[in-house]
């Protein structure tokens, strides 16, 4: 590539293979269903814009006059409409899995460096479960890299069981008691001797196929743990797109539920919204759900694509982030999009927690638009399980039992 590409927008696109056997592709139609892609790209591309093979399933786009964001994101929509309908092969309807990721032209950057750029975008666009990705060079030059002395350091952790669920209490809104607990991992590094948070490990986690075993874990002992809870409560967990990729979480899930004997609506996976979901993780979200764990949308509105996750992922609930609780008072708009959240999620049967709730207007607030569940500070920080427990369940404890005498008092 000449370095007179600089000044083009650079995307890579990559293909995933469809799952043969569902697709009933032999390797005859698989090349068919490869050219019927380049065909479709072919589609999107305008006058100079040129098309480059790197391999079978993965082509570089140079984009000529695509320099603004909303531009990309225009090529973005283009590719998503020409990529959307099923390929006819023999006779099969199979779709596109693809990955594509677009980094805006810079002229500080040579041809050379902006494909580096494109395929860290790439790279973590396929890593988060994006379908696309429209950045310019400084954001991809902010991401994480994946930090090679930590990695074996987390894996022997999980061995070592040194990461730990806080749990920060979920509030009824309008009665003010406790619902339900998020769990929220914290790791007690044993060589450190220190709790470190989930910033520190997590994005690192999530770049490796680490994060599936540790979210794992996490969720077996979420459920260990609530199963002894004297009230009925909910435990959610927090389960990035890349695990749900996987699909083993749902065989975890069915086990991990049956062998604590734990009514499955009261497990809660939290699904960060990061753009759209991959089909395949849409699939295991609904053979989850029919295992009848409930969903939530996490981080609600700082994502992006958020209507269409509105229409098509199975969830129960969403979590409206905290960013837009915080702007709340201040700002009207803010006010007004939480209030449109409210009112679309209800419409779409799914309840609504708002996230970091830190006073008392606040919370008044979010009861009047109508919020269901409230979260924060104001009703209590993650706290390790046992003083979770302690400030939380004790007075549920102390309600269940007299209930309990009570009943026994009729009876007798
Ligand atoms: P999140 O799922 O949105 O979790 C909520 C975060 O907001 C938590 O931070 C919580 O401590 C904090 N928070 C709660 N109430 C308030 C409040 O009133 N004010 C403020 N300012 N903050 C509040 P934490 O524990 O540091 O977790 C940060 C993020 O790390 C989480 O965001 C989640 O994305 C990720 N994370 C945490 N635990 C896990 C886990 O077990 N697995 C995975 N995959 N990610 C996790
Ligand atoms: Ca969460
Ligand atoms: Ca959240």
């Amino acid at each position: 590539m000449t370095t007179s590409s600089s000044g083009h927008c650079h995307g890579l696109i990559t293909l995933a293979k469809p799952d043969n056997q569902a697709a009933g592709l032999g390797a005859q139609s698989y090349e068919l269903y490869l050219q019927e892609f380049v065909h479709r790209l072919q589609q999107v591309l305008r006058g100079d814009d040129r098309l480059i093979k790197l391999a079978a399933d993965k082509y570089c786009l140079l984009l000529r006059e695509v320099e603004q964001r909303h531009h990309a994101e225009l090529a973005v929509a283009k590719l998503s409409r020409h990529l959307s309908a099923p390929a006819e092969i023999v006779g099969e309807r199979v779709f596109f899995d693809y990955t594509a990721a677009l980094v805006l032209p810079d002229p500080r950057t040579a041809a050379k460096e902006m494909m580096q750029l494109a395929e860290t975008a790439l790279a973590t666009a396929l890593r988060t479960g994006r379908r696309a990705v429209v950045l310019d060079r400084e954001q991809v030059r902010r991401m994480p890299r994946p930090d090679p002395g930590l990695l074996p350091r987390i894996e022997s952790a999980i061995d070592q069981g040194e990461f730990l669920l806080y749990y920060q209490p979920k509030v009824d809104a309008r009665y003010r008691t406790v619902a339900g607990a998020e769990g929220l991992v914290r790791w007690h590094d044993s060589k450190r001797k220190k709790v470190v948070g989930p910033g520190e490990f997590i994005a690192t986690a999530e770049q490796s196929p680490l994060i599936v075993p540790l979210t794992e874990t996490l969720l077996r002992n979420a459920v260990a743990r609530c199963v002894n809870w004297a009230a009925p409560l909910s435990v959610a967990v927090n389960v990035p797109p890349v695990v749900l990729e996987t699909g083993s979480v749902v065989g975890v899930v069915g086990d991990v539920l049956e062998f604590y004997g734990l009514q499955a609506e009261r497990l809660v996976l939290e699904i960060t919204e990061r753009g759209e979901l991959p089909a395949n993780a849409i699939g295991h979200l609904h053979k989850l759900r029919e295992l009848g764990v409930k969903i939530a949308i996490d981080d609600f509105g700082t994502g992006q694509c958020s209507l269409s996750y509105f229409r098509d992922l199975p969830a129960d609930e969403v979590k409206i982030d905290q960013s837009f609780v915080a702007a709340m008072r201040d700002s009207a708009k803010d006010c007004s999009i939480i209030r449109g959240c409210i009112d679309l999620a209800h419409h779409c049967d799914m309840q609504v927690t708002a996230e970091g709730v830190e006073d008392e207007a606040c919370a008044d607030m979010l009861t009047q638009m109508g919020c269901n569940v409230l979260q924060g500070y104001l009703f209590g920080r993650p706290e390790v399980a046992e003083e979770f427990e302690q400030n939380h369940l004790s007075g549920l404890l102390a309600a269940a039992h007299e209930a309990d005498h009570f009943s026994r008092l009729l009876r007798s």
